[in-house]
């Protein structure tokens, strides 16, 4: 055997988790906007996991939970967890608005998209007035002050 995928490391972190070894795996969601433009979704409990046949070949399905989500809503996600919590045309909308660049310092590499509405008090339904880029450093810096 070689190296575990990521897919098998997340599959043996369910498992222990199902065993009562340890918690959830926390998990760092992003999703991909545009080459080099990531948005990060929030962190997510890593709960279960299927394996489901794509009509291809056998994938990972990875059941993820939002985990300061007091609705406790299950989310499914596949495992390039794509998903669509900010509306592409949302975040295309702010991404032009803010010119492709961190609304602090202007940098125009490592973006990600920032949104102020946690996901628990109506972010689904989120525009383009609460949405910002930010670069990785100071998206971190913001994460690091809601922890
Ligand atoms: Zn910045």
């Amino acid at each position: 055997m070689g190296t575990p995928t990521q897919n098998g490391l997340f599959k043996k972190a369910v498992d222990d988790f199902k065993a009562g070894k340890c918690g959830p795996e926390k998990v760092k969601v992003y999703e991909k906007l545009y080459p080099g433009v990531w948005s990060l979704k929030g962190f997510f409990d890593l709960r279960d996991y299927e394996i489901v046949h794509d009509g291809v070949r056998n994938v990972f399905r990875f059941i993820l939970r939002l985990s300061e989500d007091p609705t406790e809503r299950a989310e499914r996600v596949s495992a390039s967890f794509h998903t669509r919590v900010i509306p592409s045309e949302v975040k295309k909308a702010a991404y032009k608005r803010d010119k492709g660049q961190c609304q602090i310092c202007g940098s125009k590499v490592n973006l990600h998209f920032d949104h102020d509405l946690p996901y628990s008090k109506g972010g689904s339904s989120l525009t383009a007035e609460n949405v910002r880029l930010l670069c990785a450093k100071h998206n971190l810096e913001k994460g690091a002050k809601i922890q």
